[in-house]
This record gives C-alpha cells, structure tokens and sequence, in this order.
C-alpha cells in the first residue's frame, strides 16, 4: 500500500509529451529547431490534415550518425549540451526530450545520413516501440516523419481545434521562424500544397540586422509600408525589427512577433510592455502589429523556464521594460504625420464610382478667427520646399479638409489632426513648464457636488500646471479664473465637468505621466477646432502645415486617423484609367 514505484520510461516519456507537445504546431516547432540547431539552409515542412495525420520535416543540416539514432531519440539525450555553460546556450533545443516525447505519443519515423557516410539510416517507431533501424537511400541532412500524432493519448486529440485552425497556427510558426532565421530558405505544404516558399533574399546577411526583403516577403508589401524600422542599443541590450504605426492596428497580439536571442517568444508581460508604449496613440483594445529582435548576452536570460519554451525570464526586467518602451516611444516620435495606407485601401474598395460624387465637394471660404498661439507663429511658406501633406483645395461638410499632394489628394479631419496638435503642444508646455495662460474677462463659475469639492480643493493646485487655474468658490462650486491659450475658444464648463467626472481626480493612477496625458487629452479633446467650423484656406494649410512637424499626427489621440491618402493611380484606377 502507498509504496513509491519509479516509473516506466514509456510513462515518463508521455509526462513530458504532455507539457511539451500541447498540439501539432508544438511538434513542428521542436522539428524545426533541430534543424536549425543542425546548421541548415534550405528546411521544407509538409503537413496533412493540421498536422494530424502527418508531419514530415527534412532539412539539410549536418545529419545524425548512424550510432547516434537510438540516442537522439532516447530522453535527456543532447548533442547541444557539451559540458558548457547551462546558462549561456546558444542552440534553441538543450533538453534533449523532445524527440523522445515525439516518438511516445505518434507513429515515427527518422532518417539521416552526415556528409562522412555513404549511405544514411531510417530509425522506426511505432506507438513508442522500436521497429527497425536499416540502411536507406538519403541525401545529407535530415528526414523526420510523424504520423497519428496524439493517437495514443486520445484526450488530447479531443482538445485539437479544426484541421484548418490547426493549419493556421503551423502557418503563423512558419513565418515566425522565417523572419529571425533569414539565411534559411522555408517552404511549407499544406495538403500537398505550396502554402509558403520564403527563399533567402539576395543580399547580405551577414548583417545580424532581420532585412527589410525578408520582412516583406514573408509579411507583405502593406506591413513594410506602414512600419518604421527600430534600431536601439544601451548597454549590451539591443532591440531591432519593425514597429507597425499606431494606425495599422489589430485586435490581437497575433501580429506580434517577438525574439529574444533568436528564439520566438510568446509572453504576456511584453504584450503588456507594447500597450504601455503604444499608449495614447491607439484605442485600449487594439495591438500593434510588430517585430521585435531582442539581444543581449546568453546569461542575461533563463531560457529554461518554459516547457515549450515561449517564455524567457530577465534578469533584470525593469531595466529591460524601461529600455523596450523608451526605444518604441523614440523610434514612434519619427512617423510625425503617417497614417496607415490601410485606410486609404478600405475606402478605394467602398467607393463605387458615382455621377454625383463631385457634387459631395463644397467649396466653403468663410473666415474664421483663430486667435489660438498655435496660429499666431509664422509658418515660412517655402514653394520649393515639399510639403508631404500638400495644399488645401477646400473644406467640405465643414470638417473635412482635401488637400493636393505631389502623388494625389489628402482627406483630412479637422477635428481630430488639431485635436492630436493641441495635445502635443500642451505635453511638450507642460513638461517645459511653459503653459501660456489667459485670464477669463468673465470667469466661469461651475456648480459641484458638495460631497466632492473637499476633495478637489487640494487637487485643483495640481491642474494649475496645466493652465487650469480654479478656486473653491463656495461650499458648491468652483470658479474657473485661467485656462491656456491654446484652448482659449473652448467651452470651459464642459471642459472643467469633464475633468472632474472622467475621474481625473481620482487617485488611481498607475504613473505620473499617465496623469499628464489624460488631462491633456481631454483638454485637448475640447479645445480643439470642431466639426463644424469654417476654415479659410490658409488656416487649412497652416493646419496642415503643423500637422506635418507635429509628433504622432498621424492618428488622434483616441487612435482614429486624421487623414486618408488617395494617390492619383488609385483614383485614375477608380475611373477606370487604368
Ligand atoms: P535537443 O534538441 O534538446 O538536443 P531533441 O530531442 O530535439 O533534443 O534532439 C535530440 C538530438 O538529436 C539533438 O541533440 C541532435 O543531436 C539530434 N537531432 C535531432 N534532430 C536533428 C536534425 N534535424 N539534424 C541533426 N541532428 C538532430
Ligand atoms: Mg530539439
């Protein structure tokens, strides 16, 4: 009764089958790393029925000799683990089970045959137990087949999604693996078809820098267009690849494609890294699309803290926190104006060419007054300077402006680019100290809730940095004596309640700088021109003008874009020029 048994190696091997093999895509990631960690160049991956049924994965990496079959497949047995440093590995297997978990719960078959030997050897196994080991016609490299994966643990066949869900997730493994490993060629069928041929850019690869090409081929032409490259270092951290701009969005982290040292990382606490850094510059609920080469040296990270490996853990995770969001907040400072061309995409297919469609356009002239300081500075009209955004044409339903451009038109919205102007402004006033204020010839007096003007009293010296100055005025109201002049046409007594019930005052702010922001955004929010005002043509170009030397005008703040791009082949393409 109750004694303790050691257990069989079969059972042993199907424990660690479980936590390393949840689903076919784990199979293949195991594969293919081997074979990357055998030095290849060209991998080819063949998959039936979501990987089911078979999965086959044959490179042409330095093989495995003939005496060393029955290891390879046995458990706790490595070739990549030669009394080194367990804390500086290189290779992406070190734990010598996968094979042996492989072959516990499928029908497997492997061949391989090293440059030295003349002829390669097929080891077999059928539900776990040997069924031959026998010369083979094999060129270099290696040959793995895995048939009725999971056959034998029927449970977790049951938890398998849809063949084609499963293809998909083998689909989006590929990808990830060919993005960081450029120097190998990737094909993938699926059924017997060529779902993925990533060949190996012609250029130098030397680099350690992921190309441009590579990103391209295997992401598409649109991510290369609406990314901007990151490139920063600090000590000996460094963080490479391509950052999607905040308006080319997603409403997962599935388009997120991080490595830390060459391996494929799949951790929440990064996706939480990238919402703070994309912070106020897309909506809460949306992920930006992303390719992130962490490196830093081998000891820096405990790459054995995952079964699966998809996690790492830092030795130093604030340090690194600190460095990811101020290298994504620097390399984002560059877009300025860009907008995704995904929007322009979306409405080219909308848009059914129509009689009247010239007709939408109003030409509006009427004057406005802006007596904002953002419109006081001059703003040097150089011709032969080029202005990305172009020059206005007109205003129509009194919010949006068109504006030419070099390669065709801009749409923009009013409202939301000067929303995203005001709200730089007053960031880089607030941090400088240098809110300009006006006094109110008539202050605003605002009637409060008396349960909350006790606590207010004490907070209302803090929005004095912000141009907002107020008093208690009463035991149920405040008055509102300044505001900044760059909001100066703004209804302060929706602005004031709005500060007060969006809980500005509260309390519960995780940062300082998350405090900043949200009050002036929701400053800006108020002051800025609405919809529904006129706009002379110069003001629109002035507008235009600052939209262009303004950080992240690209999207408003709550994320939206503030233009569409239409070039002229696109619009000749809806005429049917072309
Ligand atoms: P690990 O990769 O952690 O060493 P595996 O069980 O994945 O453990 O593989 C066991 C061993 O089999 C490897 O250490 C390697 O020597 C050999 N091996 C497996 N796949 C290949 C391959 N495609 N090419 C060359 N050697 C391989
Ligand atoms: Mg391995």
């Amino acid at each position: 009764m109750n004694r303790i048994k050691i257990l069989p190696d079969s059972l042993i091997n199907k424990i660690a089958a479980g936590e390393v093999l949840e689903r076919p895509a784990s199979a293949v990631k195991e594969l293919v790393e081997n074979s990357i960690d055998a030095n290849s160049k060209k991998i080819n991956i063949f998959i039936k029925n979501g990987g089911k049924k078979e999965i086959t994965v044959s490179d042409d990496g330095y093989g495995i000799n003939k005496d060393d079959l029955e290891k390879a497949v046995s458990r706790h047995a490595t070739s990549k683990i030669n009394g080194l440093d367990f804390y500086k590995i290189k290779t992406m297997g070190f734990r010598g089970e996968a094979l042996s978990s492989i072959v516990s719960v499928s029908d497997f078959t492997l061949k391989s045959k090293q440059q030295n030997q003349s002829v390669g050897y097929e080891i077999s196994f059928s539900s776990g137990s040997l069924k031959h080991i026998k010369p083979v016609s094999q060129k270099n490299g290696t040959y793995v087949t895995v048939k009725n994966l999971f056959c034998s643990t029927p449970v977790r066949l049951k938890f398998l999604k849809t063949e084609n869900y499963e293809s998909q997730l083998i689909k989006r493994l590929i990808q990830k693996f060919a993005i960081i490993n450029f120097d190998i060629e990737f094909n993938l069928f699926i059924d017997e078809k060529k779902i993925l041929q990533i060949k190996v850019p012609k250029i130098d690869c030397q680099s350690r820098e992921i190309p441009k090409e590579r990103v391209r081929e295997v992401l598409g032409k649109e991510f290369i267009e609406n990314s901007i490259k990151i490139n920063e270092k600090k000590d000996d951290l460094f963080v490479g690849g391509f950052l999607g701009i905040p308006t080319f969005n997603y409403s997962n982290s599935n388009n997120q494609f991080v490595y830390v040292n060459g391996r494929i990382i799949n951790d929440k606490s990064l996706t939480t890294i990238f919402r703070v850094a994309y912070r106020d510059l897309m909506f809460h609920d949306k992920f930006p699309q992303l390719v992130l080469d962490i490196r830093c040296p081998l000891d820096w990270v405990d790459v054995n803290v995952h079964p699966m490996k998809n996690e790492v853990r830092f030795k130093d995770i604030v340090f690194l926190k600190s460095f990811l969001i101020s290298s994504i907040r620097t390399t984002l400072e560059k877009i300025t104006h860009k907008a995704s061309t995904l929007n322009s995409r979306k409405i080219i297919e909308k848009i059914k060419p129509k009689n009247d469609f010239q007709q939408n356009l109003v030409l509006k002239e009427k004057s406005l007054n802006f007596d904002d300081e953002l419109y006081e500075e001059e703003i040097k009209k150089n011709d032969t300077e080029t202005h990305p955004l172009g020059f206005a044409k007109s205003q129509f339903h009194e919010n949006f402006i068109i504006s030419e451009t070099e390669k065709g038109i801009i749409i923009v919205d009013q409202h939301a680019a000067h929303e995203r102007i005001v709200y730089e402004k007053l960031k880089q006033d607030f941090y400088g100290n240098k809110i300009k204020t006006q006094i109110l010839l008539i202050p605003v007096v605002i009637d409060v809730d008396n349960l909350v003007i006790e606590s207010l009293s004490e907070k209302l010296a803090m929005l004095e940095k912000y141009g907002l100055k107020i008093e208690v005025f009463g035991s149920k109201s405040i008055i509102v004596r300044e505001i900044p002049i760059i909001i100066s046409n703004c209804n302060v007594k929706k602005l004031i309640e709005a500060i007060i019930s969006e809980k500005v005052m509260e309390e519960d702010f995780n940062t300082i700088e998350a405090e900043i922001n949200k009050i002036c955004s929701t400053i800006a929010c108020h002051g800025s021109i609405r919809s529904g005002r006129k706009l002379q043509v110069d003001e629109m170009n002035e507008l235009l003008r600052k939209m262009e030397n303004t950080k992240f005008s690209g999207q408003c703040n709550h994320g939206r874009p503030t233009y569409i791009e239409l070039n002229l082949n696109e619009i000749e393409k809806l005429f049917g020029r072309k």
